[in-house]
């Protein structure tokens, strides 16, 4: 556990809606009873690239004590969603300037065999 940067998710003003969840290829958002939900803290890195596509302006960054963002983890839930997502992952991590996730995910793909798109080229 650590304190960091972490998405909150306001119950009330969200409507279930789910234009959130593609925005987040890291796995992290489900549509749980009618609501989104944080499904771990593991899968959230706080980068927020959900944020500008709640219609309802639910999501919001909160530093609190969550357990650390794990790029394994992430990348298992990513290479279950195909190339673009793999791509759209690779291309996140690099426009935050994640270097050190950005080598991990990199790593995870090379040791499973499974090709690296070009996430620099749009
Ligand atoms: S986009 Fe906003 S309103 Fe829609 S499910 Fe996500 S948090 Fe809820």
């Amino acid at each position: 556990m650590a304190e960091r940067k972490i998405i909150k998710i306001d119950e009330d003003k969200c409507n279930g809606c789910g234009l959130c969840i593609p925005n987040c290829p890291e796995g992290a958002l489900q549509i749980i009873d009618g609501k989104v939900r944080l499904v771990s803290d593991l899968y959230c890195d706080g980068l927020g690239a959900c944020l500008g596509h709640c219609p309802e302006g639910a999501i919001m960054i909160e530093e609190r004590e969550a357990q650390i963002y794990d790029e394994r983890k992430v990348m298992n839930n990513i290479v279950k969603q195909g190339r673009n997502v793999i791509k759209a992952h690779l291309k996140h991590l690099k426009t935050h300037k994640q270097a050190a996730y950005l080598k991990e995910a990199i790593a995870y793909l090379k040791e499973k065999g499974l090709e690296i798109p070009l996430y620099n080229i749009t």
